[in-house]
């Protein structure tokens, strides 16, 4: 079966509740722009999951930006897996380039997160990608590969099948810098290789990998018309409900 296209927005520490339901408000002005055949998500900050949950249209789903993998505990300011499924939330990113640099979340966390958000029945989103000094040293596979094989260890392989790969180079974040299509094509194919070996051709066909940085309505299906590339995660440009339906007009 074709793997659905996923259109899926990160608004990152950006809009507060107010902010986010005009955004919502906004959007459900516009769902007859939004195509059936294509899933749409935004990931907003912890403290809008509820009131989207409310007014988002039916059609968006809700992801979180992040999770702790434990089912409860003494750690704070944490979010456990089962309060965001309370919450009606979809997806979970797992492992973006802004918690592993910024804030240093192990690599060995990753695994854990994924297989959390997965027994939960949500969708993990494992983020991957090279830094700049990694992709000039013509490591980019190899660091992909090590993150990707890390982050899907404790999944089986029908939960592999799945879930949501999300390619990120970090040089690509917030810079309006890109790849060529071509190139991000390249990468994306050699993970479902590396999913493939790892978990079996079932599971490389199912899983969906999805391009990130810098994408904005202008450059976004260069991207998704790669046979590899099923959707893009979107961090700056989905926070305008303008630019969240131009993209998903073109994904
Ligand atoms: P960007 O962010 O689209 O603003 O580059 C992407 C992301 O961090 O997921």
């Amino acid at each position: 079966m074709a793997r659905r296209k996923l259109l899926m927005g990160n608004w990152k520490m950006y809009k507060t509740v107010a902010q986010a339901r005009a955004f919502a408000e906004e959007l459900g002005r516009q769902t007859s722009r939004l195509s059936p055949a294509v899933d749409y998500a935004v990931c907003p900050p912890f403290t809008a999951l509820h009131a989207l949950r409310v007014i988002l249209p039916s059609c968006v789903k809700l992801g979180a930006q992040n999770v702790h993998f434990a089912e409860e505990g003494a750690y704070t300011g944490e979010i456990a897996p089962g309060m965001l499924t309370e919450l009606g939330v979809q997806y979970v990113l797992v492992g973006h380039s802004e918690r592993r640099n910024v804030f240093h979340e192990p690599d060995a966390w990753m695994r854990q997160k994924v297989a959390a958000v997965a027994a939960h029945g949500m969708t993990p989103v494992l983020c991957v990608g090279e830094d700049l000094a990694e992709r000039e040293a013509g490591r980019t596979l190899a660091v992909v590969e090590a993150q990707t094989v890390s982050g899907i260890a404790d999944v089986r392989a029908e939960q592999a099948s799945q879930m949501v790969i999300a390619y990120e180079p970090v040089w690509a974040i917030g810079t309006g810098r890109t790849p060529t299509p071509a190139d991000a094509q390249e990468v994306i194919a050699y993970i479902r290789q590396v999913v493939a070996r790892e978990k079996g051709e079932a599971a490389a066909a199912g899983v969906r990998i999805l391009y990130g940085g810098s994408v904005k309505p202008d450059n976004i299906a260069g991207f998704t018309s790669q046979p590899d590339i099923d959707g893009a995660l979107v961090g700056g440009a989905s926070l305008d409900p303008s630019s969240f339906v131009a993209m998903a007009e073109a994904v």
